[in-house]
């Protein structure tokens, strides 16, 4: 007898999907079930029994859930790296969502001047904003916002370089990860590099040997990522502007992650600020939203007024401008640094890189029997100190001092078990990411905030092995 007979139609069986229909329309919908009619037809070709039609439905809601789920998904950073540039970097404050949610659903005056109902200047949202947390609202201070860091870095040179000379220390020609590479960048803003000094040493000399008829800036790169120890000499950012400004040439300093609040104060390692490098006389400062700033990805462009005004002349800056969506995130993150008394409750980049140890640990005892019995005979599980990165080049050398659950399998070779277990947490409805080490999983709980705890929890009995 031909079984293949006995496959239902395809309005039969989507008759009894009606729920699923409105879950994910009717197209989809109809799309898995001819694929899964298809597959059991080759299945019988194979000698494959019939599917019991249970099986056959729960094939298709199986792949329609997975078909309509979205590809940007949140998952759960127990990486032990707070600003993880795979996973989204910042996490923003629920005043700039918010923000982002009013700006998305209603018309906003992205560039329009509401006092006297002509152009605006988009911009002009957060300029002034900007000026007065860096430069104690210093009117000859003004900011222009693009894409990213990198973007502002290239606009920047192109703008106030093309076609001439940039100056800078050969200790900061830094790759910065995801192929950002100061020497391309320079080629790429048609702006020739002029190299001085060495890896490790350059001095006040260096810059000014270098200035000549075709130089038309000096710039400084913190050098983010990776650390020179030892022998070493770097020109104090003071002694740099001194020299550009003898020679009439502007002072350009990309900072990085430029966080705009003093991070020593709040028991962090310290890291340059914005207000430092304008207050050394730096004329331009570039730095990015979405890292120790706390807030959207952006580039903050700061500085001299005439200087911004040129930036933003420049053609690119048109392709590289933020939409209204970035623009609300980024205005309501700056605004949170007025009051720092509460800057680090309201910011999550910065409540989680302020988290004690002992309150980690605590999660983690907490989370220790839970994981243990989702993990049963397969590994144990132990709660131990370990340290997190700040991530994102920012303080590469640094450590903070946190807990991870430590998953450790009983088998005598672990390797294969290790890869089990970090791919079923990784298939977990939230996926889990965390890092193999010294023959452990690893789950740093510095980013697990409390109020995630329970779904933490209980997507737990979900875990596959
Ligand atoms: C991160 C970084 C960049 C790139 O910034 P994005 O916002 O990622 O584009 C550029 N320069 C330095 C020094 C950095 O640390």
């Amino acid at each position: 007898m031909n079984q293949k007979r006995h496959l239902p139609a395809v309005d039969r069986v989507l008759g009894q999907l009606s729920e699923l229909i409105d879950v994910h329309g009717r197209q989809l919908v109809t799309g898995c079930v001819r694929a899964e009619l298809a597959a059991a037809r080759e299945g019988l070709k194979h000698g494959l029994p019939l599917p019991e039609e249970a099986a056959l439905l729960a094939a298709i809601r199986r792949r329609a859930d997975e078909l309509g789920r979205a590809n940007l998904r949140p998952v759960f950073n127990l990486t032990g790296t707070v600003l993880h540039t795979n996973l989204g970097r910042a996490l923003l404050a629920e005043e700039a969502i918010a923000a982002m949610v009013a700006a998305a659903r209603a018309p906003c005056a992205l560039e329009y001047d509401l006092e006297t109902g002509g152009r605006g200047d988009r911009d002009d949202l957060v300029s002034g904003l900007l000026a007065e947390l860096i430069a104690d609202g210093d009117p000859n201070i003004a900011a222009t916002i693009v894409n990213n860091n990198a973007a502002a870095v290239l606009l920047t040179l192109n703008a106030l370089a093309q076609g001439k000379e940039a100056v800078v220390s050969r200790g900061e020609l830094v790759e910065i990860g995801g192929a950002f590479r100061v020497p391309d960048v320079m080629r790429r803003a048609q702006v020739k590099l002029v190299e001085i000094g060495t890896t490790n040493r350059t001095h006040d000399k260096d810059y000014a040997e270098a200035i000549g008829p075709k130089t038309a800036l000096l710039m400084k790169v913190h050098t983010s990522n990776y650390a020179v120890v030892g022998f070493t000499k770097a020109v104090e950012e003071k002694a740099i502007a001194g020299i550009a400004h003898a020679a009439g040439l502007p002072f350009v300093v990309d900072l990085g992650s430029g966080t705009l609040c003093d991070f020593a104060a709040r028991g962090l390692p310290a890291e340059p600020t914005p207000q430092q490098a304008l207050a050394a006389g730096a004329d331009i400062v570039t730095f990015s939203g979405d890292k120790l700033l706390g807030g959207p990805q952006a580039g903050l462009i700061v500085g001299r007024k005439d200087l911004i005004a040129k930036i933003k002349k420049n053609p690119l800056k048109r392709a590289l401008r933020v939409g209204k969506t970035t623009l609300a995130a980024l205005e309501a993150t700056l605004r949170l640094y007025r009051d720092p008394d509460r800057l680090a409750e309201r910011l999550p980049t910065l409540r989680l890189l302020t988290r004690p140890a002992e309150e980690i640990a605590a999660l983690g005892g907490r989370l220790q029997p839970a994981v243990q019995a989702a993990l049963g005979a397969l590994a144990t599980v132990s709660v131990e100190a370990c340290s997190s990165q700040i991530g994102s080049g920012a303080l590469p050398v640094e450590r903070l001092p946190s807990a991870a659950l430590v998953i450790r399998p009983s088998a005598k070779k672990p390797g294969k078990t290790l890869l089990t277990v970090e791919a079923a947490f990784r298939r977990l409805p939230q996926p889990v990411i965390g890092y193999i080490r010294d023959d452990a999983y690893h789950l740093d709980l510095r980013c697990l905030d409390h109020c995630d705890e329970a779904r933490f929890v209980a997507q737990l009995a979900d875990l596959q092995f």
